[in-house]
């Protein structure tokens, strides 16, 4: 059995992060494994080419959810990267960072190092951002922050139609305040993706104390009695162990982290025995705490022929187009999941929003699915703060078999009255002349849906996920969260979690961001325990 020092589980965001700054000094031997295979996939590296990776089983997990009750049982798609990089190799690019005020409630919580002032240093670490460094920015990191290629009119409309709401323009929701509209900045440069793949783990391939395995699932943490001592991996048809001489770290992503953990023994013990699986922690919070952004869409047949509907309908528009992204890196194939959007209060009593709006220029059906055959747009809204919970749980002991996922979406009163709320704040918007003056028809829900109860039923009816799982490893200091405030895995040792599954609460905006920032912070607390021989175990 090889012996490294560091076994990462998982190659996504946080786990290319990971690898990166564990393998950075040589003196470390790190082991990589990730489950998919080699973010070669043109289109992971073009940013539209997010819509054709919704689908593809090579790079995708392709999960669902369990049938959503408050959504009229209806089973919502759960996209998860799979494939080096993760998710950041089939997002939509946008970077948001969330609200200065949800790491102080981290702190609050009992975290202590995770307020804003505590992570900020990370994020600038991570970031090379094209504007240039400031008090909130960094410049010289591995991911590569920029402003879209150009503006576009329908862009400038919902801005201008925004501020004839009430709200400002907002050049950064990155900066100094979240409020208002803009454009997104995207995770790429020069018209190409940035993931974690190639902002972090490209760099340090070819270090000789690296290894990166791909095609590698993981089946379970390997324990002596309550000590993580390495994992079991399939690759192929063989069943591989390797050890870990100092720490397993789990990076498996808000679906997956919880999975491995579970079939390994740590878990609610009733689930685990249920499946035969001998407890080694009985951890209820294993799985629980789930939590995601859900979004509702209002589209839009546009009155002028000006949106990306209009270029992939037409084949000249559409070599035009392949040939601008070619040769000059702008246009439509540098646009990412939103173009521009916003953050917005829907009571001006909130301290900070309560809700994001996301504006893109062509409209489908749903996400993925074939544009319209006219003009079209779609402007989005989704709660920030999500009250409701749910959970991942293990569905049998097959490890390459999809867990439970079950979100809750709705499941609190709160949540259905923002929803409700957003829904009507996105009509004002939409309805200012800077606006009005592109739309032909609100195509859905449609104008005969008026009253809260009508915007109710459209909800349940239409709203999908944003992509956000977060929660189901959560860090805290209270009897059911499963990872303390170093991110070492509570009444077993050697073993941390360190990806978007630690979020205590899911951030006010987009997820990659943080999750980059949580990685940053993980490595450097791993390093940080392994220089001062701290033991990586906590008591349970
Ligand atoms: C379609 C989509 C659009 C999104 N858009 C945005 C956006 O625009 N902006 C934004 O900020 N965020 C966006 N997100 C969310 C963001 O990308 C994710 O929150 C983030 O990438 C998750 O990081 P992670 O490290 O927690 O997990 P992941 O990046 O998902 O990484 C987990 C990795 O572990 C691997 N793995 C899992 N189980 C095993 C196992 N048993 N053995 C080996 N390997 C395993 C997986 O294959 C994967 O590579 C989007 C997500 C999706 C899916």
């Amino acid at each position: 059995m090889d012996t490294f020092d560091y076994i990462i589980v998982g190659a996504g965001t946080a786990g290319c992060v990971l690898a990166n700054r564990l393998s950075a000094s040589g003196r470390h031997k790190v082991l990589l494994l990730e489950a998919g295979g080699a973010d070669r996939n043109v289109w992971i590296h073009v940013p539209l080419g997010y819509g054709k990776l919704f689908t593809d089983p090579r790079v995708n997990w392709l999960y669902q959810s369990e049938p959503e009750p408050e959504l009229d049982n209806r089973q919502i798609i759960q996209p998860r990267g799979k494939v080096l990089g993760g998710s950041s190799s089939i997002n939509g690019l946008l970077y948001v960072r969330g609200q200065p005020q949800d790491f102080d409630h981290w702190r609050q919580l009992g975290n202590a190092g995770w307020s804003f002032d505590d992570v900020l240093p990370y994020f600038r670490k991570a970031e090379d951002q094209e504007r240039g460094a400031d008090d909130l920015h960094g410049t010289g990191g591995p991911l590569c922050v920029s402003d879209v290629s150009e503006p576009h009119p329908l862009c400038e409309a919902f801005i201008g139609a925004s501020e004839q709401a009430g709200f400002p323009r907002n050049e950064d929701f990155n900066g100094p305040t979240q409020d208002g509209a803009g454009y997104f900045q995207l995770t790429a440069r020069n018209g190409r993706r940035c993931s974690t793949a190639r902002g972090y783990l490209k760099p340090a391939r070819k270090r000789h104390n690296l290894t990166v395995v791909t095609g590698a699932l993981t089946t379970r943490i390997l324990f002596e009695g309550r000590r993580a001592v390495g994992v079991e991996y399939r690759q192929g048809g063989t069943l591989v162990s390797a050890r870990a001489a100092a720490e397993v770290i789990v990076a498996g992503g808000a679906i997956n982290s919880p999975q491995v953990l579970q079939l390994s023994g740590i878990g609610p013990a009733a689930l685990l025995q249920s499946h035969g699986i001998p407890v080694i922690a009985d951890m209820p919070g294993v799985g629980s705490d789930l939590q995601d952004h859900l979004q509702v869409r209002i589209a839009y047949r546009c009155t002028d022929p000006i949106t990306m509907n209009d270029v992939i309908n037409d084949w000249r528009q559409k070599v035009a187009a392949g040939l601008r992204y070619l040769f000059y890196r702008k246009g439509m194939l540098t646009i990412g999941a939103g173009y521009a959007g916003g953050f917005f209060r829907t009571d001006p009593a909130l301290e900070s929003p309560d809700v994001q709006a996301h504006f893109i220029i062509f409209s489908s059906d749903k996400s993925g699915a074939r544009l319209h055959p006219f003009p079209g747009f779609i402007a989005s809204i989704c709660q920030l703060r999500p009250e409701s919970r749910g959970f991942v749980h293990i569905k049998s002991r097959d490890p390459a078999a999809a867990p439970a996922i079950q979100p809750r979406y709705l499941s609190a009163q709160a949540d259905r009255d923002t929803m409700v709320a957003g829904l009507k704040l996105l009509r004002r918007i939409m309805g200012q002349p800077a606006m009005q003056r592109y739309i032909a028809e609100e195509r859905a829900p449609g104008p005969a849906c008026v009253s809260d109860d009508d915007l109710l039923a459209y909800i349940r009816s239409a709203a999908t996920t944003i992509f956000h799982p977060t929660s189901t490893c959560r860090m805290g200091s209270d009897l059911t969260a499963v990872v303390d405030e170093r991110l070492r895995v509570r009444g077993v040792a050697g073993l941390r979690v360190v990806d978007g599954a630690i979020m205590p609460t899911v951030v006010s905006g987009n997820t990659n961001a943080a999750i980059v920032m949580i990685a940053e912070k993980g490595a450097d607390m791993i390093l940080a325990d392994a220089k001062a021989g701290a033991p990586a175990a906590v008591a349970a």
